[in-house]
């Protein structure tokens, strides 16, 4: 049987990114190979279009655009969503683009808009991982699907 596996979908290639381009990562790609992959992009399932102004988590936890208008309500709905996916689809790992206010794993930006990177996770990859979703890292050295 197949590995069953979610991933951010601006890593596959799909253009979701907030500057309507994507984040494709050939290394992600070639991990996946033979598995059953399953594309999620949080912030779209959350109601944003793409391309759209981008955001970042305030020291509040509260999301803002760079424009200051509050977009938190449209992560929430995002995390959510993206849950709802993976369980519907018995789908319980997934690989997250790191840096995303929604799909960071490591470190997110600091909502100074000044590209300061502080350690920290997204929305969604903090509410998937709390909701016994693991987060696979592909960069690390001797991580397989098993
Ligand atoms: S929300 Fe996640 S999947 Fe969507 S563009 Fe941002 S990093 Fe990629």
């Amino acid at each position: 049987m197949k590995a069953r596996i979610a991933c951010s979908a601006c890593l596959l290639g799909y253009a979701c990114k907030y500057d309507g381009g994507s984040n494709f990562d050939p290394e992600v790609v070639a991990f996946l190979r033979g598995c059953e992959v399953i594309p999620v992009c949080p912030e779209i399932l959350g109601g944003m279009p793409t391309p759209r102004i981008p955001a970042e988590i305030l020291p509040d936890g509260t999301l803002r655009n760079r424009e200051n208008l509050d977009v938190t309500e449209y992560f929430e709905h995002g995390k959510i969503a993206t849950l709802a996916i993976l369980r519907a689809a018995g789908c319980d790992r997934i690989i997250l683009k790191d840096g995303s206010p929604s799909c960071g794993t490591t470190y997110v930006y600091d909502g100074s808009f000044t590209h300061r990177a502080v350690p920290g996770m997204g929305v969604c990859a903090r509410h998937l991982r709390d909701n016994g979703i693991t987060i696979v890292e592909i960069h690390e050295k001797g991580q397989r699907l098993g």
